[in-house]
């Protein structure tokens, strides 16, 4: 794959990543991490490990266990099932995107008997319906029933304290767990209050940090659960990670050095915003985005993916033009305005022409409202520069939510 190939006269200046993950990395944390290699047997880095896993279940809204570990999101996936799942056990993996299928498709490569639960590409989880599968599992044979809160190919927001009513409804003693990896410190997301046993997400989105550590934070039924199990793969086992009594064993290994220290500037940037002023500031500036779509889409062919404002993320926007449009405004922002916008996901195959129909606003992390403004106004730019007709009065609209809320 290959940039842009000339940049035009107006992209110079700081560009803009705004693609779901990963999210712009804020100056306080790439500093932190800028240092040299620290100490790893005592002194600060030792203690100020300490520190983190008590804010990360801050942010997650647990009381319960939170472990690290040195991976993307994909290895946090793969840690969930590790200390909870035995080959054969049944899992009702509910799907409302490409993230959905990804995490079901690890469940049965590990050997899990998965029953997928698919809500489509434009719609939320329906807990009714999930109700009825868990009911009519009279065997117990789902050990575990998977939710992605948000789906970033889709951007379907789904209630997951919806999700636990519908497994209690059915008196049904499977885990829920929650792929959080793009809600994160985005959309609110309260783990214990909506009966999660385990969440998963990752440093890339929300928490504002660069690729490459994953967070699981598990409850007491799922420690019990772990303990179950004859056999966990050592290194995915949380239960030292946890609660370590030496240092070396929150990473089963050597400490990721300065990721920690970024870490912790990202803990201490969302805890000084109040994670409520968190969520709320995602909220207020999902809000102008879709306002602007929503005027773009009343005249010409762009449309929001998701059309209930109740089931879309304040993280990420899916969006459509025809083919190939949404690719040439891709490459229009990136070139003439130095913002990248993400690719669409998992909308069509890459080979297929219709692939060029879609793409997405990252809105995630470290983000306020001249960035939004910024990528709504190049947006704006690009449509009419590539003569793509869309409704008038968008940019008016986006700045009357960042205006008066
Ligand atoms: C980004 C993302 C993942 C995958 O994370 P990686 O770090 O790329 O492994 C999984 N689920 C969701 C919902 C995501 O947004």
């Amino acid at each position: 794959m290959s940039g842009p190939k000339q940049r035009g006269a107006l992209a110079g200046g700081r560009s803009y990543l705004a693609i779901p993950g990963p999210s712009v990395v804020p100056d306080r944390v790439l500093n932190a991490m800028h240092c040299a290699s620290p100490n790893i047997y005592a002194g600060a880095l030792v203690e100020m490990a300490d520190t983190l896993l008590p804010d990360l279940k801050r942010v997650a809204r647990t009381e319960h266990h939170a472990a690290i570990y040195i991976s993307n999101g994909h290895g946090a996936w793969e840690a969930a099932f590790a200390n909870t799942l035995t080959p054969g056990d049944g899992v009702l993996a509910l799907i409302t995107g490409s993230f959905g299928h990804g995490w079901a498709d690890m469940a049965a490569q590990l050997g899990a008997d998965v029953a997928k639960m698919d809500f489509g590409r434009a719609a939320p989880i329906d807990p009714a319906r999930v109700e009825e599968v868990l009911r009519a599992d009279t065997e117990r044979q789902i050990k575990v029933v998977v939710a992605t809160h948000v789906d970033t190919s889709s951007s379907a927001l789904s209630d997951v304290a919806a999700v636990r009513a519908a497994m209690d409804a059915a008196g049904h003693p499977a885990l829920l767990m929650a792929d959080c990896i793009a809600s994160f410190g985005c959309d609110r997301f309260e783990m214990d209050a909506w009966g999660v046993d385990v969440a998963v997400t990752a440093s890339q989105k929300g928490l504002m940090m660069p690729p490459g550590l994953g967070f699981v934070f598990f409850s007491e039924k799922a420690a019990e659960a772990r303990r179950r199990l004859t056999r966990v793969s050592p290194y995915w086992d949380w239960t030292l990670r946890a609660a370590p009594d030496q240092f070396y064993q929150y990473f089963f290994g050597t400490a990721p050095t300065q990721h920690l220290y970024g870490l912790r500037a990202a803990l201490d940037m969302i805890r000084e915003e109040g994670i409520e002023a968190v969520w709320a500031r995602h909220d207020r500036l999902a809000r102008a985005i879709w306002a602007a779509c929503e005027v773009w889409a009343q005249c010409g062919a762009l449309g929001l993916n998701i059309g209930d404002p109740a089931h879309r993320s304040r993280a990420v926007t899916a969006l459509s033009l025809p083919a190939p449009r949404a690719s040439d405004l891709r490459a229009w922002l990136e070139r003439e305005a130095g913002v990248t916008l993400g690719i669409g996901l998992g909308m069509a195959e890459p080979d297929d022409p219709a692939w060029h129909g879609f793409f997405r606003i990252g809105h995630m992390g470290h983000v306020n409202a001249h960035m939004v403004l910024g990528v709504l106004s190049s947006i704006e730019a690009g449509l009419i520069a590539l003569d793509i007709r869309h409704g008038s009065g968008a940019l008016g609209a986006a700045a009357e939510v960042i205006a008066r809320g």
